[in-house]
């Protein structure tokens, strides 16, 4: 049997290497992942040359990443492209679902897609966010690990930790406090980021909404032109009226 080699890199692909079948070919796993592409996908649906060009784009967007806000090292977010970056991956505002900070395991908090319209319920704003995370029950006086769980989709990862304590920390202890601080920044951050994703989501629809109706109204006319109700000429006019020309 012909040994597989990556489409991309050209790198040989044994048996025990991270590899994906795609529609004419094989992709190491580093590529596919280069490509923003995850191994669940359906891979068998791309080809070398698409990968070849999301590859590619995906190279122009981490060039051109610049960030408009950052928390620490731990969050970086450039709003003018609408990425961001946790370490050293760079995500689109798209692929953000939700997140939670954990501590010692369990939940502190939640955010994410869909949380926007519920959000006044969950957390009262941003704001209260801070609330809920200050109000924790640290009876022990220490934690152990403090960090906050990113959930993502049609992505080359499903899910990336933000760490803030990963040792034995006093909870009266300034480590703890500037840790909390950090933490609620990327909340709030990581909520604007998908509020603005769903806005604009929300507004692609809306112009979709009323692109349709025009084109339906455009029908309604063609038809009564056909059916001679109104002149060729009477259509076209109604026509560039509805279209704005
Ligand atoms: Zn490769």
């Amino acid at each position: 049997m012909a040994k597989k080699i990556c489409v991309n890199c050209g790198k040989e692909l044994g048996m025990l290497a991270g590899k994906v079948k795609i529609n004419d070919g094989t992709i190491c796993t580093n590529c596919l992942h280069s490509a923003g592409i995850g191994e669940l996908e359906n891979s068998g649906s791309y080809t070398e040359s698409s990968i070849k060009s999301l590859i590619a784009a995906r190279q122009e967007i981490i060039r051109s990443f610049s960030p408009t806000k950052t928390v620490g090292s731990y969050l970086a977010i450039d709003d003018t492209h609408r990425s961001f970056k946790i370490g050293q991956s760079l995500f689109d505002f798209g692929n953000l679902l939700s997140f939670e900070l954990l501590e010692d395991g369990e939940t502190i908090t939640k955010g994410g897609l869909g949380r926007a319209v519920a959000g006044g319920l969950l957390f009262g704003g941003v704001g209260a966010i801070v609330g809920g995370i200050t109000g924790g029950k640290k009876s022990k006086g220490v934690c152990n690990s403090m960090r906050l769980k990113v959930t993502l989709r049609n992505c080359f990862c499903s899910t990336v930790y933000i760490p803030f304590i990963l040792t034995e920390t006093k909870t009266k202890s300034f480590v703890y406090k500037a840790a909390q601080n950090s933490a609620q920044e990327c909340l709030s951050a990581l909520q604007i980021i998908a509020d603005s994703y769903q806005s604009m989501q929300n507004g692609t629809a809306n112009i979709n909404q009323s692109e349709l109706s025009v084109a339906d109204e455009i029908k309604k006319f063609k038809q009564l032109a056909d059916d001679g109700i109104i002149t060729q000429e009477e259509f076209e006019a109604k026509k560039k009226q509805l279209l704005g020309l």
